[in-house]
């Protein structure tokens, strides 16, 4: 034991500060404003894998680590539909998703609000509609806001929650 205290203090701290990025900072001051004056400090989002590849979760995810940290903005993802007011959904919409995903947005409290994150999202992408995909997600459920990319960074992401917050203000 007194061994590793003794490495603890010969390493000393080796993390490095988070860099500055003054572009999502103003992004997520924006959208802190809006989820505290509409949604009373808390915006609950309910992310859907329609039939993404997972490169856009991959992004999503990000959203979470500590440098984007997106629950400082007081915006967190949920378990259930019936906790959130936001669907994010990716991927096209494979024909074995298409009645989950309608379940679940019928799960969804009113008032509520779509997301379509990713090209596949917005228009099918590379799937489009065939007999295994019903392409883009407004071909299941009503869409919001289109968040373009292949897969969009977490910026592109956030500032598609941004633009939701806007319209829905
Ligand atoms: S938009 Fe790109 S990354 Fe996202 S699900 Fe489609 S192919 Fe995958």
């Amino acid at each position: 034991m007194l061994r590793l205290f003794g490495k603890i203090l010969r390493t000393g701290i080796v993390t490095e500060a988070p860099p500055r990025d003054d572009e999502i900072a103003a992004l997520g001051a924006e959208v802190k404003g809006l989820v505290q004056r509409h949604f009373g400090g808390s915006l609950a989002i309910r992310e859907v894998d329609a039939g993404s590849c997972n490169g856009c979760e991959l992004e999503i995810h990000a959203l979470n680590n500590p440098y984007y940290d997106l629950e400082r903005y007081g915006v967190h993802f949920v378990a259930s539909p019936r906790h959130a007011d936001v669907l994010l959904v990716t991927g096209p919409v494979s024909r074995h998703m298409e009645a989950a995903l309608r379940r679940t947005w019928e799960a969804v409290p009113a008032p509520k609000w779509v997301i379509a994150a990713g090209q596949c999202a917005c228009d099918g992408g590379e799937f489009g509609v065939s007999y295994a995909s019903c392409g883009a997600v407004e071909n299941v459920i009503p869409v919001d806001v289109r968040i373009p990319g292949c897969p969009p960074t977490p910026r592109d992401l956030l500032a598609g929650i941004l633009a939701l917050m806007r319209r829905a203000a």
